[in-house]
């Protein structure tokens, strides 16, 4: 194994489910991009969370009400330290970051754009940020103006802030590409977009798992995360919202919780963020998603940053001297995501059941990019996708399972 700035085998340990066998071989998880495990405090946190501290928040006087209340409201402020967040109050815990950009598109787009005005998308964006803005585009007229990647794979930050015109409300677009790995240089694109008054959502499921992140020095005015990439529970997650947004938003969800006051004939609202978390909320994943970020930074970003661009730096290698292999994606600086077809016909569903028999876990198909497939003019990618736990070990098993498959299927 190559050396690491990580100590891994102790970070294997701490994530029990690494220990399996999956078809007879030791698992080698490479799926963490769609989703990444869970470490055992994460569990632990989550058994405690059922068996000792349970109860609905923000609603009893009880001493388990207040209790829950108090670890579910903590994680808050872990959020707010864990994304460079100046103030707790700008985290909305919700269920992720489909619920995030929901929120966007509902409780502020719906507010304050009209028809004929512009959002701005980067063509390698996720359906959960493209999908909502559809929703405006059908309902309300608004128009999606794309900014295509280029031949490696990366974003020109100057080409997303030259689409910015006259008629732009928002820019909303991803730190990191799910499918090519390409980090986009968004603190440039918030820069000059706040230059010219307009706001810009980043979507950060990929990236906040993989590298540092500071909101106040990107200088966004949204950043999503979702929890369950990040070594938290799924149905967790959390978005922040600089306060000025706030301000200018309106509820999308309506329900308990998130009132003040209820009549026959008139509703007053919380204070944002509760403002903004109506019903029940995911009290014991949230509770878990702390745990989770506060594991990560115990071990520190710029570290597992560190581990895993060793990790891509060994991959890249490896991988280009597979003539046969066609990874899409190759931008400077890029995160170990890795899509890729094999030369000739073969389905991306077939090569993936190949590694499975390998223990090897992939994802395959379009990864929720249909307008990337488009511009790639491909249908379907495998995709390996590395995190802090992963060694290079692994990503010889990766070419070993990849040179069968090429043997089996090429
Ligand atoms: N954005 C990106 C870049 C993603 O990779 C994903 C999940 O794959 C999402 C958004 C959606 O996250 P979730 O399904 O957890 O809401």
């Amino acid at each position: 194994m190559t050396s690491s700035v990580l100590d891994v085998a102790a970070i294997r340990a701490d994530f029990p489910i690494l220990s399996r066998k999956v078809n007879g071989k030791p698992l080698v998880y490479l799926d963490n991009g769609a989703s990444a495990q869970k470490p055992q405090v994460v569990i632990d946190a989550i058994t405690k969370a059922y068996a000792e501290e349970y109860a609905n928040v923000h609603r009893g006087l009880h001493f388990l009400s207040n209790l829950a209340t108090e670890k579910y409201e903590s994680v808050r402020a872990v959020i707010a330290r864990f994304l460079g967040a100046p103030d707790e109050n700008e985290i909305v815990l919700n269920s992720g970051t489909t619920e995030g950009i929901n929120l966007v598109a509902y409780g502020w787009a719906m507010e304050n754009l009209q028809a004929g005005d512009e959002i701005v998308l980067s063509v390698m964006e996720h359906h959960a940020n493209i999908v909502p803005w559809h929703f405006l585009r059908e309902r309300m007229g608004v128009v999606l103006k794309w900014v295509d990647t280029e031949l490696d794979g990366s974003l020109d930050a100057g080409k997303v802030v030259d689409a910015i015109g006259p008629r732009t409300k928002l820019v909303a677009i991803t730190q990191l590409s799910n499918v090519l790995g390409t980090v986009v240089d968004v603190k440039t694109i918030c820069a000059e977009a706040r230059a010219k008054g307009v706001p810009v959502l980043v979507d950060g499921s990929q990236s906040a798992v993989h590298m540092p992140v500071n909101v106040d020095e990107i200088g966004c005015d949204f950043f999503a995360i979702t929890g369950h990439k990040l070594y938290g529970p799924s149905g967790s997650g959390a978005i922040y919202i600089r306060k000025e947004r706030m301000a200018e938003m309106r509820p999308f969800i309506g329900g308990g919780d998130m009132i003040r006051e209820v009549s026959k004939d008139a509703v007053t609202y919380a204070d944002p963020p509760m403002k903004f978390e109506a019903g029940t909320p995911g009290i014991v994943q949230t509770i878990g998603l702390g745990v989770a970020l506060d594991y990560m930074m115990s071990i520190g970003m710029d570290k597992i940053a560190a581990h895993e661009k060793m990790l891509c730096d060994y991959a890249r290698a490896k991988l280009d001297g597979l003539n046969w292999l066609n990874v899409q994606g190759n931008a400077p600086g890029k995160a170990a995501i890795f899509s890729f077809t094999l030369n000739g016909a073969a389905h991306a569903h077939d090569i993936s059941t190949i590694l499975d028999k390998k223990g090897v876990a992939v994802r395959a198909g379009q990864h929720c990019t249909g307008p990337l497939m488009t511009h790639l003019g491909l249908t379907a990618t495998c995709r390996a996708s590395f995190a802090m736990y992963n060694t290079t070990d692994e990503v010889d098993v990766l070419v070993e399972a990849l040179e069968l498959a090429h043997e089996l299927l090429g």
